[in-house]
């Protein structure tokens, strides 16, 4: 893993949280992107070599939606940049953690992504994410 990439924060309202962002942060959100497989609208905003990436959900049975019904607004993950994604899944797989995925799927920002198991990983969830070449 090189790096923090991004830092997922769900949201109830993107556009009232964009406007937020873009005070608290000084920086303008520079992609709003839906992702209809998992269901959501994404925000981003580059802050040095990090983004912050705001997830509203798109449906009321989305991820999103359950997981701010169950626990609020707030972080929902930490997404680390790899190189190899395949080979990162496989190397975390032979280590016990348990994949949310079996193969790395479209995300969002040009990315393949891949989830781990909160459960193995303190209850944080953990994402992969390769950029698309
Ligand atoms: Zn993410």
């Amino acid at each position: 893993m090189r790096k923090v990439e991004h830092i997922g924060i769900a949201v109830k309202n993107l556009e009232a949280s964009i406007s937020l962002f873009e005070k608290l942060l000084d920086t303008a959100c520079y992609k709003i992107e839906k992702v209809e497989s998992e269901k959501v609208t994404t925000g981003f905003f580059q802050k040095g070599e990090t983004k912050i990436e705001l997830l509203e959900s798109s449906d009321k049975e989305g991820v999103i939606a359950k997981y701010i019904d169950k626990r609020g607004e707030g972080i929902h993950h930490i997404a680390f940049a790899v190189d190899d994604i395949e080979s990162e899944m496989k190397r975390l797989k032979a280590a016990g953690f348990v994949l949310l995925n079996e193969k790395p799927t479209p995300g969002a920002d040009n990315k393949l992504v891949c989830f781990l198991h909160p459960k193995n990983t303190n209850g944080v969830l953990i994402e992969l994410c390769m950029e698309k070449s």
